[in-house]
């Protein structure tokens, strides 16, 4: 017997999700994100899965894409920060990584370099989100230094947008406007959409979409998306039962006191294996695939759960955290976070199954 908390990988739902991406933006490449492991799904086991269709993977760096090389996967991978250092680019060659290029001091460094190859290169613009990039007025000189190199073979044209979930801000349309007007005269092909845009806003679609939560079927925005479908389930199941009388207070600091006699379910979930700390009594969870709440304060190992609707559940019966029943967004929005870093912060001590 070991501890029954598990994450469920769905592969084919990664996939479904990629070509629904895709559907958005027809004509569009799309780049699938698979950094931090793949949002903590697995980045090669998903690589594999995805490798024949898609068009390009992005992680973060070069480890991240190591990884996928020496896992098989032969597709075009783009470091989507570049180099952090230029001993970096030899290798970046070997393997033909795609480089961001997103400042002065970057493109020096392959300027500098002596690839066996050229390289493919993504040049980041600063559209309005000023964390990397060129600033709009020196895009052109860049580009035009870039162009020059031997060490430089297709270049693409980037940018990231801070504020696509917002999609009645006007952020969006002034970043698209930045953007084609840094890069007006400079052909080739550019990039602006991560999921958030490709959902919301088509007219960021360009040559290159870069879909990357809502390949793991979490829509960024506030409404969600039906045709997404959930690619992890994070479950576990009961490990004790108790029956509290009015007035008796539920695990560390009695955060939660019982208004009426209350079953409580123990869960076998915690903050140590990823579940938030945060989240706050009224939290849902699904006990035997029916939706009820958190109550009291999650622990390190454990979370408890209120049973007074499921008068008949049981020690060993099925507990789902997130996926299908509670979305992870869910849960997220009512621990003040996202589901990105739920999705992240799975830590090892879960047990990864494929399907
Ligand atoms: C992570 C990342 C994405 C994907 O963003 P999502 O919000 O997950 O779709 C796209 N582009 C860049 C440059 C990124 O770093």
């Amino acid at each position: 017997m070991s501890r029954p908390t598990f994450a469920i990988i769905d592969t084919a739902a990664f996939v479904a999700n990629y070509r629904y991406a895709k559907s958005l933006a027809p004509g569009a490449r799309a780049l699938a994100v698979i950094k931090a492991n793949a949002y903590g799904h697995g980045a090669v086991v998903l690589a594999r899965a995805l490798a024949a269709e898609a068009d390009a993977f992005g992680v973060a760096c070069s480890e991240e894409a190591m990884e996928l090389r020496e896992s098989g996967i032969d597709s075009p991978i783009v470091l989507l920060e570049g180099v952090f250092e230029p001993a970096e680019i030899a290798n970046a060659a070997m393997h033909q990584f795609t480089l961001a290029v997103h400042s002065p001091q970057q493109l020096d460094w392959l300027l500098a370099a002596r690839p066996a190859r050229p390289l493919d290169v993504w040049l980041k613009v600063d559209s309005g989100m000023h964390r990397l990039g060129f600033d709009p007025r020196e895009v052109a000189h860049a580009h035009a230094r870039l162009q020059a190199s031997p060490n430089v073979a297709q270049i693409v044209l980037m940018s990231h947008l801070a504020r696509a979930d917002e999609t009645d801000s006007a952020a969006t349309p002034n970043q698209i406007d930045c953007f084609r007007e840094a890069i007006q005269g400079i052909g080739g092909p550019t990039s602006l959409a991560n999921s958030a845009a490709l959902m919301a806003w088509p007219r960021s679609h360009a040559d290159w979409v870069r879909p990357g939560i809502m390949l793991y079927g979490s829509s960024p925005l506030e409404t969600p998306d039906t045709r997404l479908q959930p690619v992890m389930r994070l479950e576990s199941r009961l490990i004790a039962i108790r029956d509290l009388t009015v007035g008796e207070s539920i695990g560390y600091g009695g955060r939660y006191t019982c208004a009426v006699p209350t079953r409580v379910g123990v869960v076998a979930a915690g903050y140590a294996d990823g579940y938030p700390r945060h989240a706050p009594d009224g939290t849902p969870v699904a006990v035997n695939d029916r939706l009820t709440r958190l109550i009291g304060r999650v622990s390190m190992d454990m979370l408890t759960v209120d049973l007074n609707e499921q008068p008949q559940a049981q020690v060993g019966d099925h507990v789902q955290l997130w996926g299908d029943r509670v979305s992870a967004a869910e849960v997220a929005h009512h621990s003040g976070t996202i589901a990105y870093e739920l999705f992240t912060r799975i830590t090892r001590r879960v047990h990864f199954q494929y399907r």
